[in-house]
C-alpha cells in the first residue's frame, strides 16, 4: 500500500506539473477539510505559476468565511472550457461534487482527473487517485503533496491546511488524529497557521439560532438498543429561523453519548432526508451509509434517501439494528 501510495504520489506531480490552468473541486455540504484543502492546494498550484480556481456547488459555510481566497470560491459551474487539470478533493465519489459533477465524464476525459481523498469507499474514479484511508484530513495530504511539488507552505496555505485539520479531527479528538497528524499541525503553526483564531472562527463563533436549533433537535433525541437518533425538519429551522447548515454540530453533540453503538441524525431538505451516522468502537457506519447509496469512514459516514423523513427513518434505523445484532 505504501509503495502504490508514493507511485501515485509520483503520477499526481507529474500531472500538476505538466497542467497550466486547474481547476479544484470542493465536495456539497462542503466542510472545513474539503474547503482548506482546495483552497490551499489552489494557492499552491498559483505559486507554482499555474492559473487555479475553486469551485463548489453549494452554499459556503460563513464560518469559515476567514479562510484565505474565501472570497474567489465559485459556486456555480460551468467549469472554463480550456481547463487542463480537474482536481477533486475529499470525495469518495463524483455524484458529491453536485451540479459540477454533470458532464462529468466530459471534463474527466478532456483534462487530467486527480482525486485526493481520505475515504475508505473511495471508488477512484479520476485519472490518478490518491486515496489514503490512515490521514485524519485530507488536508494532510494536500501538505504532502505540495511538499512533493516543492511548494513553499506561506501562512495563507498553512492557514488553509490547519483549518482542514482542525475540522475532521474536531480539534484532534477522532480516533483517526495520528501523530503523523500532530507533527503536520505543528509544522503548519510554525509555519504561521493561527490555531487559536481558528478553533475560536470554527468551535466559538455560533449564532444563536444555530443553538436554538440544537436544543429542538436534542429535545427529539430517542434511544433503542444501543443506537441514539433525532432528526431536523424543515418547520424546525424555519420555527428558529436557521439556515440548513446550521444542524451541522448535532450529531457531534450525539456523538457524546456514552454507551451507544451508534447515533443517527436525520436532515429534511425539500429533496429528500441526508443521514449523518457515527460509531464509537467497532461498528462500520461507512457500510451502513454505503447501504443507502452513500459513504464516508467507519466511524463517520452519510448518505442521502429521497422521499419523506419516516420512510428514511425506519430504512436506516432497521438496518443499523441489524447491523449492530450481527455477530
Ligand atoms: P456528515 O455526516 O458530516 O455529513 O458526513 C460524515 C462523513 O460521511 C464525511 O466524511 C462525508 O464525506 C461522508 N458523507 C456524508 N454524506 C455522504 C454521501 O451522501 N455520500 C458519500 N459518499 N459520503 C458521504
Ligand atoms: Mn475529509
Amino acid at each position: 500500500l505504501a509503495r502504490q501510495q508514493s507511485d501515485n504520489l509520483d503520477a499526481a506531480v507529474v500531472l500538476i506539473k505538466a497542467s497550466h490552468k486547474a481547476v479544484v473541486l470542493a465536495h456539497i455540504n462542503p466542510d472545513g477539510d474539503t474547503l482548506g484543502s482546495a483552497l490551499g492546494l489552489a494557492l499552491g498550484l498559483r505559486q507554482l505559476g499555474k492559473e487555479a480556481e475553486v469551485f463548489c456547488a453549494d452554499t459556503l459555510p460563513e464560518n469559515l468565511a476567514f479562510l484565505p481566497a474565501y472570497g474567489e470560491i465559485r459556486t456555480q459551474g460551468p467549469l472554463p472550457p480550456d481547463v487542463d487539470l480537474v482536481v477533486l478533493v475529499d470525495a469518495s465519489d463524483i455524484s458529491r461534487f453536485g451540479t459540477l459533477s454533470q458532464g462529468s465524464e466530459g471534463f474527466c476525459a478532456r483534462a487530467a482527473c486527480l482525486n485526493v481523498d481520505h475515504h475508505t469507499t473511495n471508488g477512484r474514479f479520476a485519472a490518478v487517485n490518491l486515496v489514503d484511508p490512515t490521514a485524519a484530513a485530507t488536508g494532510e495530504q494536500i501538505f504532502a503533496l505540495l511538499g512533493a511539488l516543492g511548494v513553499d507552505i506561506d501562512p495563507a496555505i498553512a492557514t488553509c491546511l490547519l483549518t482542514a485539520v482542525v475540522t475532521d479531527t474536531r480539534g484532534f479528538r477522532t480516533a483517526s488524529t495520528t501523530p503523523r497528524t500532530l507533527a503536520i499541525a505543528a509544522q503548519l503553526h510554525a509555519k504561521g497557521a493561527p490555531l487559536a483564531d481558528i478553533v475560536q472562527s470554527v468551535y466559538y463563533n455560533r449564532p444563536f439560532t444555530t443553538l436554538r436549533l440544537w436544543g429542538l433537535a436534542l429535545e427529539r433525541l430517542r434511544c433503542r438498543d444501543g443506537v441514539a437518533w433525532t432528526e431536523i425538519t424543515l418547520a424546525m429551522q424555519a420555527q428558529v429561523g436557521a439556515t440548513p447548515s446550521e444542524g451541522d454540530g448535532v450529531i457531534d453533540l450525539m456523538a457524546s453519548l456514552r454507551q451507544v453503538t451508534a447515533v443517527a441524525l436525520f436532515r429534511e431538505t425539500p429533496e429528500g432526508i441526508k443521514v449523518s451516522l457515527r460509531s464509537t468502537d467497532g461498528f462500520d457506519v461507512s457500510a451502513v451509509a454505503a447501504r443507502f447509496g452513500g459513504g464516508g469512514h467507519p466511524r463517520a459516514a452519510g448518505c442521502f434517501i429521497p422521499g419523506g423523513l419516516a420512510a428514511a427513518e425506519d430504512k436506516v434505523l432497521q438496518y443499523l439494528a441489524e447491523r449492530a445484532a450481527a455477530p
